[in-house]
């Protein structure tokens, strides 16, 4: 079930903002019945017209992309920065949109959309779908701070939630190493805040796994679509 006017949002007639308008106004009818509740649900058997039109059933679409650092993850930017939907524009015609999100210079495993429901899925933390990532930082970690991200550490937002840390390598003398960490939980700029909490800062991130996907075959800046059976197991 998802909200009405996020409903119409996503079927590319009106921006969530003015598809509220457009309930308020009368104009929006579910199963042949005006409805002016913002608040109200809907499924994918509910018809939805929107002045007397009714939406069209956009086919599922999901896919896999190697995000590039220095690229947006979302549908728009206001500063006219280049987003994760531009990579997609020339092939493909459903309004999809990022499934959680990946900071401007972090790179790595996206998942894109147009099935709500799906993203809701992936991104609940009720879920708790591992995502994995490997951290460049700058200094070498103790044995004792990487336990710390490990039990969960605390940030101003709330302690973290047990994650699964190891350090590849490290280098003593350029000072620097590489972890990887894997964790379910998706606040913002999480990693990188729990790094800063240890006092060695990432200085590059990248998401190399999401549950049983990684980015196997894709070069930075290129997708593919999931399979059907993918799809599923994610479900
Ligand atoms: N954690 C971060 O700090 N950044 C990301 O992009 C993803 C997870």
């Amino acid at each position: 079930m998802e909200r009405l006017q996020k409903v119409i949002a996503y079927a590319g007639v009106a921006s969530r903002r003015k598809a509220e308008e457009l309930i308020l106004e009368g104009k929006v009818k579910v199963n042949g019945k005006v409805v002016r509740e913002l608040g109200t649900k809907v499924s994918s058997s509910d018809t939805v017209e929107v002045n007397g039109v009714k939406l069209e059933k956009e086919d599922k679409v999901y896919f896999l992309l190697y995000k590039p650092r220095g690229v947006i993850s979302a549908v728009t930017d206001d500063k006219g920065r280049k987003t994760v939907t531009d990579l997609f524009k020339k092939h493909v015609q459903e309004r999809i949109f990022p499934v959680g999100r990946l900071d401007y210079d972090t790179s790595g495993l996206l998942l894109l959309t147009n099935d709500g429901e799906f993203a809701n899925l992936i991104t609940h933390p009720k879920y708790k779908i591992d995502k994995t990532y490997i951290a460049r930082v700058k200094g070498i970690p103790t044995i004792e701070n990487l336990k710390k991200l490990q039990r969960g550490i605390k940030l101003e937002d709330g302690k973290t939630a047990p994650a699964k840390v190891s350090m590849t390598t490290f280098d003593e003398k350029a000072n620097k190493a590489i972890v990887e960490i894997t964790i379910h939980e998706g606040r913002n700029r999480q990693v990188r805040r729990m790094f800063d909490a240890i006092g060695t800062p990432v200085v590059k991130l990248k998401r190399e796994r999401l549950a049983f996907l990684d980015l196997t075959g894709l070069s930075t800046g290129e997708y593919r679509e999931l399979t059907k059976h993918e799809v599923k197991l994610l479900r």
